[in-house]
């Protein structure tokens, strides 16, 4: 049965017309199309026996009381803002499943022992502005006031954007959960990768937000004639920056800790047919679910560059520009949502997240988990990302079970 699905599917269908490019899906924080898909968003939340409002983040809050007025909230989120050219699902169906699972207590008249707030954040993807999170870590109290004077590529101040909007810079500290007044935070999200896919399973429950460490890499060699420069003779940066990504390939392939590496993007100069390649850029992505593992790797892969490097008679220089710790997802949650996934007769899989999401601005606040839908390919930022209308159902009865069954534990997380 669908029951959930060919009406989720159909909103999200709707709610992809809140666009800036007609044909496209490109919805940017604080543009007028965030507004407007806001506004409709918050319709929704009314007609599902929600109370909505924007908070001074730009966040689309609604709130389903529990059976007592004022009770501390289990807080469901995901991102309604999108990259340029995107896909439907990717924010948009953790918020508008939650909005489902709401709505379907209300027509049942059902009350919980807490309250439920539905939150749509609006900058998840950081593409208008160089910074990201901005309306989970408001929410989190993690939010970071230097945000506020960034600018996009046309000058505008994020402040005063945010107050355009129908935000409030001044009030953001408002928008934080204080002590007690929320229970933790869910997040359903198209997995953005092939793995459940793989395993022929429509969810998944995340184990973490992986950590990622990033590196610039330069070498300098010896540029030389192609033709007259015998091969013992060489310093080639190129020919030594292939070895290292070989190297950083083998270390990430032997670990079983669901440790990932990559060269991304790689330069050399001079760049010419004829020319041995003298000095060479490139980056280095290492991402773990776990932060020792991930320094472990870091450590191991450079101490591999560096004996390359000496080997090859090539100078290296290497530049750390990202360190983000992983946000492990509570072990608590996690059980919940695995015993709710159980119940729906299905083989639950834990996989850790090489994405970053809203629930990371969570960790070390809430107990905090996540539920991962299955999506085509495991294609994502990009107009062909697609689930089915199956699992968009799924998606919503799993959530609605979580949710039934959820145990409040104290919060630590
Ligand atoms: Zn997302």
């Amino acid at each position: 049965m669908t029951g959930f699905g060919a009406d989720l599917m159909a909103r999200l269908d709707a709610f992809a017309g809140f666009t800036e490019e007609p044909g496209l899906l490109t919805r940017l924080f604080l543009t007028p199309q965030h507004r407007a898909a806001a506004d409709w968003l918050m319709e929704l939340m009314g007609k599902a026996g929600m109370s909505a409002r924007l908070d001074p983040a730009g966040t689309v809050v609604g709130r389903y009381e529990g059976s007592v007025p004022g009770t501390p909230a289990l807080l469901i989120g995901s991102h309604i803002d999108t990259v340029r050219n995107a896909g439907r699902y990717d924010g948009n169906l953790g918020v508008l499943a939650a909005v489902a699972a709401v709505a379907e207590l209300d027509r049942r008249g059902e009350r919980l022992p807490f309250a439920i707030e539905v939150l749509g954040f609006g900058d998840e993807e950081g593409v208008r502005f160089p910074v990201t999170l901005t309306g989970s870590r408001a929410v989190a109290g993690r939010f970071d006031r230097v945000a506020l004077e960034t600018r996009d590529r046309d000058g505008v101040r994020m402040a005063d954007a945010l107050r355009a909007f129908g935000g409030d810079p001044e009030a953001i500290a408002e928008a934080a959960r204080k002590p007690g007044e929320a229970l933790a935070f869910l997040e359903v999200h198209i997995e953005q990768g092939p793995v459940l896919e793989a395993e022929g399973l429509p969810v998944g429950i995340v184990t973490a937000i992986n950590g990622a460490t990033r590196f610039a890499v330069r070498l300098r060699g010896m540029a030389g004639h192609a033709g007259t420069v015998p091969m013992a003779l060489r310093r080639d940066a190129l020919a030594a920056a292939a070895e290292m990504t070989l190297a950083a390939e083998r270390v990430a392939a032997a670990s079983d800790a669901g440790l990932v590496a990559t060269v991304g993007r790689i330069e050399a100069k001079p760049g010419a047919v004829n020319v041995i390649p003298g000095e060479v850029v490139f980056t280095l992505d290492v991402r773990a679910p776990e932060d020792a593992v991930r320094r472990d790797a870091c450590a191991a892969i450079l101490g591999d560059f560096e004996a390359i490097a000496t080997r090859r008679g090539v100078e290296l220089a290497v530049e750390t520009t990202h360190d983000a710790a992983a946000a492990p997802c509570s072990p608590g949650i996690r059980r919940q949502i695995e015993a709710a996934v159980i119940r729906a007769g299905l083989r639950p899989l834990s996989l850790p997240s090489g994405a970053g999401h809203d629930a990371m601005a969570f960790a070390g606040v809430l107990p905090m988990g996540m539920l991962f839908v299955r999506c085509a390919g495991g294609i994502s930022h990009n107009p062909a990302e697609s689930i089915t209308v199956e699992d968009a159902d799924l998606s919503v009865q799993i959530l609605l079970d979580i949710i039934r069954h959820f145990e409040h534990e104290t919060p630590t997380p």
